[in-house]
């Protein structure tokens, strides 16, 4: 389906749940694990991805949260899998809990792994997100290869003078093996404002000036890639503030509280709560049509937008 500015929705990420057990300062603030709140049922994700892929979405990501807190993530996975113009399935992890599940996760039907993984350096690593293990994430990276996933992506959160003077050491991972390292943007999307910590995609270019620009996986790929001369995998930009690739966004985001959101830099929202509770799928249908009508042409991530949810709550 075609938004109002020609955009063709084909991409669907879907957050499976607000919980997640780290406490990337970037993103949670305070003290805690998250609460577990009311989310969608395992049918319910099905029956609207079902919807999606009747209006032409073939790729989803799961996401969230963290979506391996989901005991359900197998069978959503397998649902998903078995919808026909589903023709791939991604999502994106904390990295925490992947050692022994890569091979299920596989089997399954996930097509692609993104991984999270902000320092290399395992004090440091623990303390960005307030108490993971790098050892956890990078035997789930080594798993998922022996699994069979083809390649991978790592995202990285750039962030001034707490992980930047890293780079050198994720572009390494590139040089031998099907690795995409992404470097992201900080976006105005946390409990509290680390404006002051973005590093911008240039700024990574100018230090890094050997860098040769490649083509695109795909169309309407957030990232901007690159390659080191002579490496197997990939440096990739994701800097939505400083370089807008909204004229190409091909993405819907649904959460695990039933909201969908056209734009994940606009606190834009419609519910589709009560048409799953009617049973309606025409009434699931028509929500889904108005919010992708409603899609901005652009987001609002200016000095005036102040995010009503988190990306823990939106899904990254
Ligand atoms: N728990 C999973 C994970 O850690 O990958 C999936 C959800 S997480 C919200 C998805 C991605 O969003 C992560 O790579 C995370 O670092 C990134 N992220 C979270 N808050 C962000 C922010 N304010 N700006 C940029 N990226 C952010």
């Amino acid at each position: 389906m075609n938004d109002r500015f020609g955009r063709n929705i084909t991409y669907l990420r879907l957050s499976l749940t607000e919980r997640c057990t780290l406490k990337c300062a970037y993103c949670r603030a305070g003290e805690g694990f998250c609460p577990k709140k009311s989310e969608l049922t395992r049918d319910e994700f099905l029956r609207i991805v079902r919807a999606f892929a009747s209006i032409g979405v073939k790729k989803v990501r799961l996401t969230g949260g963290e979506p391996m807190l989901r005991r359900d993530l197998i069978p959503i996975l397998s649902g998903i899998r078995a919808i026909d113009g589903i023709t791939e399935i991604t999502m994106t992890t904390n990295g925490q809990h992947l050692a022994g599940q890569c091979r299920a996760l596989r089997e399954a039907g996930l097509d692609r792994l993104n991984i999270s993984v902000d320092s290399l350096k395992p004090e440091r690593y623990a303390e960005i997100t307030g108490g993971g293990s790098l050892a956890l994430v990078l035997a789930g990276i080594e798993e998922a290869f022996a699994a069979g996933f083809p390649s991978l992506k790592l995202n990285v959160v750039l962030l001034r003078g707490q992980n930047d003077d890293e780079t050198d050491d994720f572009i390494a991972l590139t040089k031998d093996r099907p690795i995409s390292v992404r470097f992201i943007e900080y976006m105005p999307l946390g409990e509290t404002d680390q404006a002051n910590l973005r590093v911008t995609g240039a700024e990574l270019l100018k230090k890094h000036p050997q860098l040769v620009p490649v083509e695109p996986f795909y169309p309407g790929q957030p990232s901007r890639d690159y390659q080191m001369p002579g490496y197997v995998g990939r440096v990739g930009l994701i800097d939505p503030m400083s370089h807008r690739f909204c004229a190409d966004c091909n993405r819907v985001r649904v959460m695990s509280d039933g909201m969908i959101r056209p734009c994940l830099g606009s606190n834009t929202e419609f519910s589709l709560k009560e048409a799953l509770e009617q049973n309606d799928d025409d009434a699931l249908l028509a929500v889904i049509a108005q919010a992708i009508a409603h899609k901005p042409e652009t987001h609002c991530f200016d000095e005036a937008f102040t995010a009503e949810k988190t990306m823990r709550h939106i899904g990254g």
